[in-house]
């Protein structure tokens, strides 16, 4: 794995908003705190999504920035950007690839954090098909896009964005972690960061306790004990 000492700037590529605050957000916090530059790039501005369902979900994708940018600030991220690629219909498309590496040789991150394109067949929630594809298209974005310089011409030839080697990419939502952060002392800002998702979460009862015994089960997973809280990756080394 990479040395913390190493990583210097981190970008976390998503489908909806508040993925990376269910996936990463207590690590993220970990990160701002010790000076990390973090990006959040999100695919969609998740305008599937809501409570208040109607037909027409118009002013959903603004509220969804908004509420996105709010739960950012909570861990420290100021630097959010959005693709607009409409929410439940994402593939992982050459554009995809293309828009992903812009950002990457923009942003020319260390680590990459994003979804598992691997559907988890333990636990189906986090293999929702837009995750799924941009895992995908994040993947092949950093191994071979962002890299090869033959690869998207024009992201040198018209906007000057010159190849970018990833060194690490950490894997949310997939039946195999091998990486356990130990987030107890950033939970209370992860908790902050979900609660930004004020449309999404709201209304749903007992949604503190939910996440607090999710992210506890997680630490006994990785053997830290009673009373600790963790995210958990996959570690892909991408050097
Ligand atoms: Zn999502």
């Amino acid at each position: 794995m990479l040395p913390e000492s190493e990583i210097n700037r981190v970008l976390v590529v998503t489908a909806h908003p508040d993925d990376a605050d269910f996936g990463a957000a207590g690590s993220v916090a970990l990160f701002a705190d010790r000076g990390v530059e973090v990006t959040y790039l999100l695919v969609t501005d998740g305008d599937a999504g809501g409570n208040e369902r109607t037909l027409d979900n118009s002013g959903m994708a603004e509220l969804r920035r908004t509420e996105q940018l709010a739960a950012a600030k909570a861990v420290g991220v100021t630097d959010v950007r959005f693709l607009g690629y409409s929410d439940g219909q994402v593939v992982p498309s050459l554009e995809l690839r293309r828009a992903i590496a812009r950002v990457i040789r923009q942003v020319r991150p260390d680590l990459v954090i994003t979804h598992h394109p691997d559907r988890n067949y333990q636990f189906i929630a986090p293999s929702h098909p837009d995750h799924r594809a941009v895992g995908g298209a994040t993947l092949d974005a950093v191994y071979p896009d962002a890299r090869n310089p033959y690869a998207f011409p024009e992201l040198i030839k018209e906007e000057g964005l010159e190849a970018w080697t990833v060194r690490e990419v950490w894997l949310n939502g997939g039946s195999t972690p091998n990486h356990w952060v130990d987030i107890t002392e950033s939970m209370d800002r992860k908790l902050a960061a979900l609660q930004s998702h004020v449309s999404q979460v709201a209304h749903v009862e007992g949604f503190t306790d939910f996440v607090r015994s999710r992210f506890a089960a997680w630490a006994e997973q990785a053997g830290l004990g009673e009373g600790r809280y963790a995210e958990g990756f996959q570690v892909v080394p991408t050097a």
